[in-house]
């Protein structure tokens, strides 16, 4: 009976997670199937049941736009999927077992401090964006000390909501018309760029000093927001590959218990 893990979401067939789990499999000799489930947020609780029930089924990520939905079906939950609200990992236990994680603050932390050197304490931070990523990454951040944590959406009341739930590490809402004087790091955590679109943040939240890093991905590194904030001059921009590869690095250990290098996988795949 082979293993067996999985990505729900919609839409997934753009992922490249099969190919980063398949360098982390090569390199372990760990040896499982990995399949891609589309779903709706209707749709997804029998889906996410049927897979668990399934022999050899060992784990799952969980993508757009069913993190909260995920939430909801988990039997425990670790700490910082608490916090978030929000789930992006479970591992299946036993009969009936779901335990619900979130690894997309620990993926982004390690990308921007460990790999590209980005500091985050003591700097002034702006999140776009209020989603299921959103909720995963502002914990994390906030704990690495930032002098400023402001998150801004699209929908101004669900910033403001976030804000709330994260008021006792200092986050605080703001406007994406005004989010405040320019950032030292800007992240784009909206789905914009997956619309080719950017979101309609003030470009003064960008300066010649600001790094500006983008949760959506491609194959060339480059998506709307990272060539918008280029044209504007920020002093470096950064597409998520990097943070999809240290979250499913985070994922592997849940499910095998081994922590994969992520060098590797962090190499772009050939054009
Ligand atoms: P959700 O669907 O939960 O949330 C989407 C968010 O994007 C909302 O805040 C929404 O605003 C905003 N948004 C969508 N379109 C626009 C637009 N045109 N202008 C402004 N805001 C917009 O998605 P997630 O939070 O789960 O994912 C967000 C992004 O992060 C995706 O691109 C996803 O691929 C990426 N991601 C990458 C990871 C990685 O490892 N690199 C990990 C996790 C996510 P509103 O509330 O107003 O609708």
């Amino acid at each position: 009976m082979g293993v067996r893990c999985a990505l729900f979401g919609h839409p997934v067939a753009h992922s490249r997670s099969p190919r980063i789990y398949q360098t982390f499999a090569e390199q372990t000799g760990q040896a499982f199937d990995f399949e891609l489930v589309d779903c709706t947020a209707e749709s997804f609780p029998t889906a996410l049941a049927a897979f668990a029930a399934t022999p050899g089924a060992r784990g799952a990520n969980i993508t757009l736009p069913l993190k909260l939905d995920a939430y909801g079906q988990c039997s425990a939950r670790s700490a910082r999927a608490e916090a978030a609200g929000a789930v992006n990992l479970v591992r299946f236990e036993g009969h009936n077992s779901i335990l619900g994680d979130n690894t997309d603050g620990a993926g982004l932390v390690r990308d921007l401090r460990d790999n590209l050197g980005v500091p985050i304490a003591g700097q002034r931070v702006l999140v776009i964006g209020a989603g299921g990523a959103a909720r995963g990454i502002l914990g994390p951040i906030a704990d690495c000390g930032p002098a400023a944590l402001i998150v801004a959406n699209r929908d101004s009341a669900k910033a403001e909501l976030l804000a709330a739930r994260f008021a006792a590490q200092g986050i605080r809402a703001a406007p994406l018309a005004r989010p405040g004087a320019a950032f030292d790091l800007v992240i784009n955590a909206t789905s914009a760029s997956l619309d080719n679109k950017v979101p309609e943040v003030a470009p003064s939240a960008l300066s010649p000093d600001t790094v500006a890093y983008d949760l959506a991905y491609s194959d060339d590194g480059q998506t709307a927001f990272t060539r918008w904030a280029d044209a504007l001059g920020s002093a470096s921009v950064h597409d998520g590959w990097g943070m999809l590869v240290e979250q499913a690095a985070e994922s592997f250990e849940a499910w095998f218990g081994l922590r994969p290098e992520t060098a590797q996988a962090r190499d772009r795949p050939q054009q």
